[in-house]
């Protein structure tokens, strides 16, 4: 069958190319061999946020008598709690399948592979394109000598769990194996996180590790870091992790959450002229490949594996297709949050990669503490907003922790886009009370002009 585009993968990347280029007037075939939304929606993003959801129910009703209402809780009901996820997962399913439809894209249902540039078999029915678009996305991670399955658990497996463990061990604190350690915490478990490197989150800005570090201590949540793995063991009953200082933990269920892969094996990209460098796709700045007509997007792409870098990556590469000039915001300029209690938010340069980049006397920094922020208080969330600014320039980062944090980050990533200076944003106005008033009073500072800050 001939066509305008074929996309390979319908996760969040490729469904995203698909409905752009369709809404341009192109014909597509999107070929997907498990269900369209992919990792995201059926494996990721929604699931998990379903399931932190439950967890901040309990932490709610734990710490309902602080403002005056008596509430007991009874207990989870894990089928009715795995019944929300399931439920959820399913109607944003639904949605997207008749979206597609609506946008009359052809939905293959099957194992798609790349025999050529311009030409994608699946089982005995070839599909010719001149663009063709790769979106596979990505897959765990192993770890070494680890095998996963039984009381081993990836973040697949641990999402589809029908019991909440009483003790288990997440190997990996980033931003998976966090938002997992954060929700079990709430429901009851006792959780140690394993990160080899010297922090949990080592990619954020020290502000939201440190931050995120003592509340998790707060929270009763064990963290060892620094410290690898030696060996996982199981058995019917319980799993033995050994650290290579020889300490050893035993659990319930261990959660492997060390990283996700490109999920490029055996579709033919290589044998197509297709770049491939650590795992990773090999792509020019408009996510071109080296073979004519092949375009890589989403997780599969180095960069910050995200849902929403893979809507951005689909919508870009199918505009430039249609013939429209597209700009794409660069990488470390998306928005990223850690939905964890607390959550963590962040875009832009941390206060370390600013001085490295433009030398510590060009920077400046404010710290803002919600303790000062009334709706903080109200919601009886600690954390803090920093900004990061070059001197007399624009913001280049910004970086909060905090209950809801997350909802903020949009107005930072607009500051960040359109290379606003404190002062350009100073006469704008922050609804009173809001979280949102704690980023306006940072700004605020960093503008000459503090307010509710000396
Ligand atoms: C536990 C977890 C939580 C996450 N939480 C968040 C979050 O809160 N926010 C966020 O932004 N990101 C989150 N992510 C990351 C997010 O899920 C990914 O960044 C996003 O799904 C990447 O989209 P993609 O289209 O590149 O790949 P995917 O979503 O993985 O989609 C790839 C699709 O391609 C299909 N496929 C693969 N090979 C073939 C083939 N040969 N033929 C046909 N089809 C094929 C797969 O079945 C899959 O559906 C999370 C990920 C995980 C694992």
């Amino acid at each position: 069958m001939a066509t305008d585009i074929i996309v390979l993968g319908g996760g969040s990347a490729g469904y995203a190319a698909a409905l752009r280029a369709a809404e341009l007037g192109k014909q597509v075939v999107l070929i997907e061999r498990d269900k369209v939304g992919g990792t995201c929606l059926h494996r990721g993003c929604v699931p998990t946020k379903a399931l932190l959801h439950v967890a901040e129910v309990v932490d709610t009703v734990g710490e309902a008598a602080s403002v005056g209402v008596r509430a007991t809780l009874e207990s989870v009901d894990v089928e009715a709690m795995q019944a929300f996820r399931r439920g959820i997962v399913a109607k944003k399913h639904k949605g997207l399948e008749g979206l597609l439809a609506a946008r009359k894209i052809t939905v293959v249902v099957g194992d798609g592979r790349l025999e050529q540039p311009g030409r994608v078999r699946v089982g005995d029915e070839v599909f010719e394109a001149p663009d063709v678009i790769v979106a596979t996305g990505a897959r765990t991670r192993d770890l070494p000598g680890v095998t996963t399955g039984g009381r081993v658990l990836t973040s697949e497996t641990a999402l589809e769990l029908d019991e909440i463990p009483a003790r288990v061990v997440v190997l990996g604190g980033g931003v998976i194996g966090v938002e997992f350690a954060s929700m079990w915490r709430s429901l009851g478990a006792d959780v140690t996180v394993v990160e080899a490197l010297p922090s949990l989150v080592p990619n954020e800005d020290e502000t939201l590790r440190k931050g995120l570090e003592r509340a998790f201590r707060k929270r009763g949540i064990i963290a060892r870091i620094g410290t690898r793995v030696a060996s996982v063991a199981q058995t019917d009953t319980e799993v033995t992790v050994t650290l290579e200082d020889d300490s050893v933990l035993t659990a319930d269920y261990v959660l492997v959450a060390i990283g996700r892969v490109p999920a490029i094996d055996g579709i033919g990209l290589e044998e197509a002229g297709v770049g491939v460098e650590r795992g990773f796709v090999v792509v020019d700045e408009q996510l071109r490949t080296a073979a004519p007509g092949v375009w890589a997007v989403g997780d599969i792409v180095a960069g910050p594996q995200l849902a929403h870098r893979g809507f951005q990556h689909g919508i870009f590469v199918a505009e430039q297709i249609a013939g429209t000039n597209p700009t794409a915001v660069p990488d470390e300029n998306v928005p990223r949050i850690t939905y964890s209690q607390p959550e963590l938010a962040a875009v832009g340069l941390t206060k370390a990669q600013a001085e490295e980049r433009f030398g510590a006397d060009a920077v400046a920094v404010v710290d803002y503490n919600l303790a000062g922020n009334a709706r903080s208080e109200i919601l009886g969330t600690a954390g803090s907003v920093r900004v990061v600014r070059r001197v007399d320039g624009p913001v280049v980062g910004v970086h909060m922790i905090g209950s809801r944090v997350g909802e903020l980050i949009t107005e930072a990533q607009l500051i960040i886009g359109w290379e606003a200076h404190p002062e350009d944003v100073k006469p704008f106005l922050h609804a009173h009370p809001t979280q949102s008033e704690a980023l306006g009073e940072a700004l605020l500072a960093l503008a000459g002009s503090p307010l509710h800050t000396l």
